[in-house]
């Protein structure tokens, strides 16, 4: 299983985690998925709303309803949302799962963007599936 993801929206989401550090970043990857590859077409860039922004992530709730509305008008869905870890950490917290699991967002797949004072570090994508998060490969796309 795979998410194929332009090099350039890799940059920029890369970019985005060092621009809101010691915060986290957070926004929305839009496209479409069959049979276990998942195709980013659009990253939606997201104001972190989230209390403590710095540990948690909490994506615009606006910005999510006007993604929603352009998926139903555009034919593309939600393929899920992805966002920055200050502590340099690649893989989900146990806040990640915590909360995904309570918002049953079964089939999202999330992109996490380490992060530290010295710069960013390789995204990694993990869907979220039966209660838990697993990691998929990424690849670029053409
Ligand atoms: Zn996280």
């Amino acid at each position: 299983m795979t998410l194929a993801i332009d090099g350039a929206d890799l940059a920029a989401i890369r970019a985005a985690a060092v621009a809101a550090y010691p915060h986290e970043c957070c926004g929305l990857l839009m496209g479409r998925h069959e049979a276990g590859a998942w195709m980013v077409e659009e990253v939606i860039a997201c104001a972190n709303v989230a209390i403590e922004p710095a540990r948690r992530f909490e994506v615009d709730p606006k910005a999510l309803i006007a993604a929603h509305r352009a998926a139903r008008e555009t034919g593309r869905e939600l393929i899920g949302p992805y966002h920055s870890h200050p502590n340099g950490h690649d893989r989900p917290s146990d806040h990640d799962r915590a909360w995904a699991a309570e918002a049953g967002v079964d089939g999202e797949v999330w992109l996490i963007v380490p992060v530290t004072q010295a710069g960013s570090g390789a995204p990694q994508a993990y869907l979220f599936e039966a209660g838990d998060f697993r990691a998929l490969a990424i690849a670029a796309r053409a």
